[in-house]
């Protein structure tokens, strides 16, 4: 007999460093009476980030979707961007704020993210950029992407707020487009609280992204660019310091789990993960199932609902599609008929609880309850 479970299971947890570590960070602060504006913590951060990162230039910034709004500021976009519906509100609102009208592309079934085959019909003479999403950690068919862009002159930004630490053939993926942005929030694999950052591969974009998240002040006679307030402050940077001594625990204990979810179902009819080429090395930001109700019996709001009431606290990771948003339906993209792939995946998709401390016996717990809600054929790998 499968019980609830007394305490619930949350999607994610944050991962939480060494409180000494980080007061030890806090009083150095203290001391130095600096708490923003490019302090000692930051440049610390900032150089440790590139090194983890494998980047060439980094910008911090204290929220992923400042920095995306920036991003667009500093590549001086205009009229249209072409980006997918199948994300976090941000990556559309970020360039709604930005006076950029979204045109929505459909996804690529497989991997979730924008299909590359699909992007050349919706350029017109206004679009400026593609802004593509490697969802959950998936990287974007990123060449593709670029042959397109360069061919029709479009600036490329990738929202890579998954994809911390992936690479593709050991190549970070923060090295593709124009700029790429990572979030640094709490429920993110690494975070700093909230936080985020723009990668870039040229010193010059860089200069522009840091002039634009301080206002635009140059020196102290000139304002030189439109720029908003971006930065990220002293005590964010320290608990990100913090957390990075912790990242590759976090990552070990995993990639266990995923390994540990996909034991007991990848065989179940009805539901798939995500596929990943050997070439890529991952985030592990979530795990995520798709169950297509034909195969599996019963649909994933109800799947969602039965998880539920064992405690089992999955999420609906991306319901509802942005492109079903009241504030962009009406726009000619986003026409359901556009969009069928984005609309099914929206339908489909369940986030399972997928943190380090998760214990392994209770993810196997998960993976019984699930299989039991299965009305279609016989379990498979679970007795
Ligand atoms: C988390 C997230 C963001 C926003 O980042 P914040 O740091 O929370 O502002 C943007 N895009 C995607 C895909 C995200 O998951």
């Amino acid at each position: 007999m499968l019980t609830p479970f007394k305490e619930p299971i949350y999607v994610t947890r944050p991962i939480l460093p060494d409180l000494d570590e980080v007061q030890n960070h806090l009083k150095e602060i203290w001391e130095a009476k600096w708490l923003t504006n490019e302090g000692p913590k930051h440049r610390l951060l900032e150089e440790a980030l590139k090194k983890t990162l494998l980047v060439p230039q980094l910008s911090l910034f204290n929220n992923g979707t400042i920095a995306l709004l920036v991003a667009a500021q500093a590549l001086e976009l205009s009229g249209e961007v072409i980006t997918t519906p199948f994300t976090f509100p941000a990556t559309v609102h970020a360039m709604n704020w930005g006076g950029l009208q979204p045109v929505f592309c459909d996804i690529d079934p497989l991997t979730m993210n924008i299909d590359p085959d699909k992007i050349e019909r919706k350029i017109t003479p206004q679009t400026t950029a593609i802004l593509a999403v490697h969802v959950y950690g998936t990287p974007c068919d990123v060449h593709a992407i670029q042959k397109i862009a360069s061919k029709h002159n479009l600036k490329v930004i990738y929202d890579a707020a998954h994809a911390f630490g992936v690479e593709i053939d050991g190549q970070s993926i923060g090295t593709f487009g124009d700029l790429s942005m990572f979030s640094f929030h709490a429920t993110k694999l690494f975070h700093t609280v909230e936080g985020g950052c723009l990668t870039a591969n040229h010193r010059e974009i860089k200069q522009r992204i840091d002039l634009l998240k301080n206002f635009g002040i140059k020196n102290e006679e000139e304002v030189v660019l439109p720029g908003i307030n971006g930065k990220m402050n002293e005590v964010q940077a320290a608990v990100g310091l913090a957390n990075l001594k912790i990242l590759n625990e976090e990552r070990k204990n995993r990639s266990l789990i995923e390994k540990t979810y996909h034991y007991f179902l990848k065989d179940v009819e009805g539901i798939d993960f995500v596929e990943r080429h050997s070439s890529i090395t991952p985030s592990l930001q979530y795990c995520v199932i798709r169950i297509n109700k034909n195969r599996f019996g019963i649909c994933r709001d109800e799947l969602h609902q039965k998880l539920k009431e064992f405690n089992v606290l999955t999420r609906k990771y991306f319901y509802p599609l942005c492109s079903n948003y009241p504030c962009y339906s009406h726009l000619p993209s986003a026409h359901k008929n556009n969009l069928p792939e984005s609309n099914l995946a929206a339908e489909e998709v369940l986030a399972l609880p997928f943190y380090g401390e998760l214990d392994l016996n209770d993810v196997e717990k998960i993976c019984r309850l699930i299989c039991s809600f299965q009305k279609t054929k016989e379990l498979i790998g679970i007795s």
